[in-house]
């Protein structure tokens, strides 16, 4: 089981659910985010589908290679306006 943290983008309220390291466990493997430079959305994916998909990964929204860079919410920025990312506290879900 992981607590996901509601992040959301000070500047255009962009939100993301996700651990603070960017990657989290659940039942069906690892998840690790993404930030997508052409749909400009933050996506996970799963280590299982990472590792069939080889160094070629496809954007899950959007379905486009080569445009994915790994994103964690301290480090990185909102994929809509590049502003900054703050936890609402008060918006903690348990996902399985
Ligand atoms: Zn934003
Ligand atoms: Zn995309």
């Amino acid at each position: 089981m992981a607590q996901l943290t509601l992040y959301k983008c000070s500047k255009c309220g962009y939100s993301v659910y996700t651990e603070p390291q960017g990657h989290y466990a659940l039942l069906s493997g690892r998840h690790f985010n993404f930030s997508c430079n052409h749909c400009k959305e933050i996506v996970s994916i799963s280590a299982h589908s990472l590792s069939t998909q080889g160094f070629t990964v496809y954007c899950p929204k959007c379905d486009t290679d080569g445009s994915l860079s790994t994103w964690n919410p301290i480090d990185g920025h909102c994929p809509k306006c590049n502003g900054e990312m703050e936890v609402s506290n008060d918006l903690v879900i348990l996902a399985d």
